[in-house]
């Protein structure tokens, strides 16, 4: 955004504290890098999925439509937590009905839907992810698939929010994936482990007369007490 369009604009001081020009500008460089990564790795093609940041009590949004690559800093896209827009010209995503429904409820500073391939392949084999891998622990234990509603709809909304209980991610039959996370890159790298997961258990599965051993609660539990602990200290 340039510096005359900001002041001209103004950012809203919001109940969650006062946000700076300069912070909404850098969360949404930061928002649309995720977009077009979720299309460069290959989760999404085209405008499908989207992606949001919570900064203050503004959600910064992806506009609905848009291609990614073309969006410019002077894009940027936001509503308040009643999906009233406060920010830009642009549509905000259809999503925004889910995208809100995690901001509202969760602790989530960031919400990543994409339509990955495979995760959306096993949407419509089954109700739950078989926990064929220790990450399904990243996620909170086995991932849930949201019966499947009209996209955009409050329905699909109410859906996921269901299938996200006690987790961090979740499937949408015949759809795809939503993931969140404390920052951008949480809830981007979510989304990857769930899709990666979901092509290892199409995989293991689809050997003709074999079928994939899973892993039971007490495993899935242990592997989840010591992902709590993974990684840098303090990173
Ligand atoms: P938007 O372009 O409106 O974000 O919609 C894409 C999508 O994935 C709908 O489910
Ligand atoms: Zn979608």
């Amino acid at each position: 955004m340039t510096e005359q369009r900001r002041e001209r604009e103004g950012v809203r001081e919001h109940a969650g504290g006062a946000r700076s020009a300069a912070e909404v500008a850098d969360a949404w460089e930061a928002l649309v890098a995720t977009a077009r990564r979720t299309v460069s790795d290959g989760l999404v093609v085209g405008t499908s999925g989207n992606v949001s940041v919570r900064v203050g009590d503004t959600v910064l949004v992806t506009p609905s439509g848009v291609p990614y690559d073309r969006l410019t800093p002077d894009d940027v896209t936001g509503v308040d937590l009643e999906g009233r827009q406060v920010l830009g010209t642009l549509v905000p995503t259809s999503e925004l009905p889910m995208h809100l429904a995690v901001h509202r409820t969760t602790d989530a500073r960031a919400v990543v839907h994409t339509h990955a391939v495979h995760a959306t392949a096993v949407s419509t084999l089954v109700t739950e992810l078989p926990p064929i891998h220790y990450m399904t622990g990243a996620l909170g234990g086995p991932v849930q698939v949201a019966p499947y509603a009209t996209y955009g709809t409050e329905e699909l909304a109410r859906n996921m929010l269901r299938a996200l209980a006690g987790r961090t991610g979740c499937l949408l039959r015949n759809h795809g994936t939503v993931t969140y996370g404390t920052t951008l890159d949480q809830a981007y790298d979510r989304t990857a482990q769930l899709e990666w997961m979901c092509r290892l258990w199409l995989t293991a599965s689809s050997m003709p007369g074999l079928t994939p051993s899973l892993l039971t609660p007490e495993q899935l539990a242990r592997a989840g007490e010591r992902l709590r602990g993974y990684g840098q200290p303090g990173r």
